[in-house]
């Protein structure tokens, strides 16, 4: 690698409550709007899960003009849509909703797992769409853990796995609407691994658990800072895992357009989210029961 990375921002991770649900919220913080094209990151969990604590069971809602994206740590969870789709999605999974238009879905712990009980972990990533792609035909992907291609580095002790985008000839099975690497990281112990961006890519890392020190420079760890994004200015990074540890590392090419964003809906002009609301109470983005 030529040129690393400056790191720009750093952040923790904040406890804030959505709802009944407490969870944690990188992106956006004070001080971290957004990291352009990745407008919201929420990490969920561990809970416990039982029949008397069930706390991320999210029904039916409505979503227009991005892409919510599910990273599954840990438990089971099952999705339906107004498309018609219905899912079990499995620790290790990926969901990639393209709202498009408008869909309606609702995801949460299977009736199964919560009998049966256990933990509950992961991450809802919502990725923007150009102006010209916010109001295409809704889609829905589902990868499966064992379906991913993954990147090792040397010692075989860091496993990279690539949902979106590629590294190193690796090819992730969603289809993307906009140029995005999405890449989930488990390390095993200590270890090493260079990680090339292309140029005109934003990039962050955020850790879910374990302690990794990024270009020798900065220590991402558990209540500490959890999260950076890189300035534009090289070819790539480098981290070192600390111990076991599972992160996340996410680039893409930033939309630089104006953000409308209400609830559920994330549009460029304050009529359009009008008319989103508008179009959700007349049925226009389907229906589920
Ligand atoms: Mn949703």
């Amino acid at each position: 690698m030529k040129n690393i990375r400056t790191i720009e921002h750093k952040t923790g991770s904040p406890l804030v409550n959505m709802g009944p649900i407490r969870l944690r919220q990188p992106i956006p913080t004070q001080g971290i709007d957004q990291v352009d094209p990745f407008i919201l990151l929420h990490h969920y969990g561990p809970y416990a899960i039982s029949e008397f604590n069930n706390p991320f069971d999210l029904g039916p809602h409505p979503h227009r003009g991005f892409e919510p994206i599910t990273l599954l740590y840990k438990g089971e969870q099952l999705h339906r849509d107004s498309l018609g789709n219905e899912s079990i999605v499995k620790a290790g999974d990926v969901q990639w909703t393209t709202a498009g238009r408008g869909i309606i879905h609702s995801e949460g712990p299977t009736k199964e797992f919560v009998e049966r009980g256990g933990e509950l972990e992961g991450i809802q990533l919502w990725l923007n769409l150009p102006a010209k792609d916010k109001m295409m035909p809704a889609n829905y992907q589902h990868i499966k853990s064992k379906d991913m291609l993954v990147v090792q580095n040397n010692d075989k002790n860091i496993t990279l796995k690539v949902v979106a985008g590629e590294l190193n000839g690796k090819k992730g099975l969603i289809k993307t609407q906009t140029a995005v690497n999405v890449y989930m990281v488990k390390t095993e112990s200590e270890g090493i691994m260079e990680v090339s961006v292309p140029a005109n890519h934003n990039a962050l890392i955020y850790l879910l658990d374990g302690e990794v020190l990024v270009n020798n420079a900065l220590t991402l760890k558990k209540g500490a800072a959890q999260m950076l994004s890189f300035k534009k200015d090289g070819d790539g990074f480098e981290f070192e895992a600390r111990k076991e540890s599972n992160f996340l590392i996410l680039s893409g090419e930033p939309i630089d357009e104006e953000i409308a964003q209400y609830g559920p809906y994330v549009m460029n002009t304050q009529t359009e989210i009008m008319e989103a609301m508008r179009d959700f109470q007349q049925g226009k983005m389907g229906f589920l029961v």
